[in-house]
Formats: structure tokens, C-alpha cells, sequence
């Protein structure tokens, strides 16, 4: 007989399904890149499902059927592959209208990564700039447009006093640190030094990130190729030295309390 296994996650935690970020991590699965699955107030959540969330989801007993909502940060593959087979899951094959996406216009119209034929059975909401929604009692605070090669957007999630940011892919500007202050933040790192002509953070941004709003924990994710050579988690350990603030390099399967 086939038994569910209870979530992995407790309320008010989060479990990175997948750390890769960039092409080479991602589409040799060098890190898994299933995406940041959270619970706040009993609700299940998915950030960014990128290729492998299904398998890697229910095999730490986190069932999309459970899903209240789903946050799409943009429609890069790296970010989006799986997000059909977790809707036909969250859906149940269609037989069952649940769950809420907030994902941008550019990946619901422009050049669309859902499926049409899914679409009734959940509520989709477009990202826009600067705006707070709210599902089941979890709000979901968006900030302003990211500087990425198509429309981007993170936001801080929170319920009472529990919440976390998280900043997707995005060349570095100020206004992401007086925007995304939470206890917990969450940024993907891509590069370990700046490589021109890219639109992604590296290392050194957290540096200037730290020195106009310091977390209680900054947690780096979504790593590329070059980066994972160059051990993110010995990064991670200098940039906590110089800046006293608790910087960690994520894992697959690492769970966080919030
Ligand atoms: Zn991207």
C-alpha cells in the first residue's frame, strides 16, 4: 500500500528544494534547482519551481496538492520549468480548482510558461510593482522591478511576526536593500565576482547590501558553475567575519526557521 509521508517542513520554515542557479548548475544538475517551498501560517508555498520541483517535492513529502499558492519570479527555465506538472499536482490533474500564482504578464502572455489549457483551475494574479497580496492570511509584499533580462519581480512574505525576503535574479541596485529588510534574506548569487554584461549579483554585493541593511541571517543562493568552484560556504564564512552579520551559503534540502 502506498502511505504519505508528512511535510518536512513545520510552520514557519522554509527548505531550499534546489540551490543551482545559471545554466551550467542548473542543466547538468550540478545542485538540484526545485526552487524554496515555505509554510506560514499552516499553508504550503512554492517559489520559482524550477526543473526537478515535482520529484523533489514529494520526495521530502511536500505534496503540491497542499500548495495555497505558487510565486513565480520570472520566466527563466531555471526558474519555471516544472511549474506545469506542479500545477496538474497542486490541481489534481485538473479535477480540483485550487491554489493561487502570482507570476509577471511576461510569463503568462508575452511568451507564456503555463499551459492554457490548466488555466481555470486556479486563480492567477500578474505581479505588479510595489503591491501587497494577501493569500489565505500570508502576505506577499512585491517590490520594484528587477534589472533582468525580463520582467522580474521578489518580495517579503510574512504572517504575524514570522517573514522573510526573497531577492531573485537582478543586476545590483540600491533600492534592494532599503526594500527587502527582513530578518531573513534570501539572494541569488549567481557569480562569485562581478562578470560584465551579466544581470545577476555576486559576492561582492552582498558586501554593499550588509552596509545599508544588515538581517539577522543572509542567505545566498541560486549558484552558477564558477561559484560552486570557488566553495560559496568559504565566502559565506569571510563575509560573516567582516560584516559580524550570520551569511550562509544554502544547500539542497537546508530548512530555515522564519
Ligand atoms: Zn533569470
Amino acid at each position: 500500500m502506498h502511505t504519505l509521508k508528512m511535510n518536512t517542513i513545520n510552520n514557519n520554515q522554509l527548505i531550499f528544494l534546489g540551490t543551482a542557479g545559471g545554466r551550467f548548475s542548473v542543466f547538468n544538475q550540478i545542485r538540484k534547482s526545485g526552487g524554496i517551498w515555505f509554510k506560514l501560517n499552516n499553508r504550503l508555498f512554492a517559489i520559482d519551481p524550477g526543473p526537478g520541483a515535482l520529484i523533489e517535492s514529494i520526495k521530502r513529502g511536500l505534496f503540491p496538492n497542499r500548495l495555497s499558492g505558487i510565486f513565480l519570479s520570472h520566466r527563466h527555465l531555471d526558474h519555471c520549468a516544472d511549474i506545469n506538472s506542479i500545477i496538474e499536482s497542486m490541481t489534481e490533474g485538473g479535477h480540483k480548482r485550487r491554489g493561487c500564482i502570482i507570476a509577471p504578464k511576461a510569463a503568462t502572455d508575452e511568451d507564456p510558461v503555463i499551459l492554457n489549457y490548466n488555466r481555470n483551475n486556479f486563480k492567477l494574479i500578474n505581479t505588479a510593482e510595489n503591491s501587497l497580496y494577501e493569500i489565505e492570511g500570508v502576505k506577499i509584499d512585491t517590490k520594484m522591478k528587477h534589472k533582468h533580462t525580463t520582467e522580474t519581480y521578489g518580495a517579503v512574505f510574512s504572517f504575524e511576526n514570522h517573514s522573510f525576503a526573497y531577492i531573485p535574479d537582478t543586476k545590483y541596485f540600491e533600492d534592494l536593500a532599503h526594500s527587502y529588510q527582513s530578518d531573513v534574506v534570501i539572494a541569488n548569487v549567481v557569480f562569485c565576482k562581478e562578470k560584465k554584461g551579466f544581470m545577476h549579483l555576486n559576492s561582492n554585493d552582498i558586501y554593499k547590501f550588509l552596509e545599508i541593511f544588515k538581517p539577522k541571517k543572509m542567505i545566498m543562493t541560486h549558484f552558477g558553475l564558477s561559484f560552486l568552484n570557488k566553495k560559496p560556504w568559504e565566502i559565506a564564512r569571510e563575509i560573516t567575519k567582516k560584516t559580524a552579520v550570520d551569511v550562509v551559503a544554502a544547500y539542497d534540502g537546508m530548512v530555515v526557521d522564519i
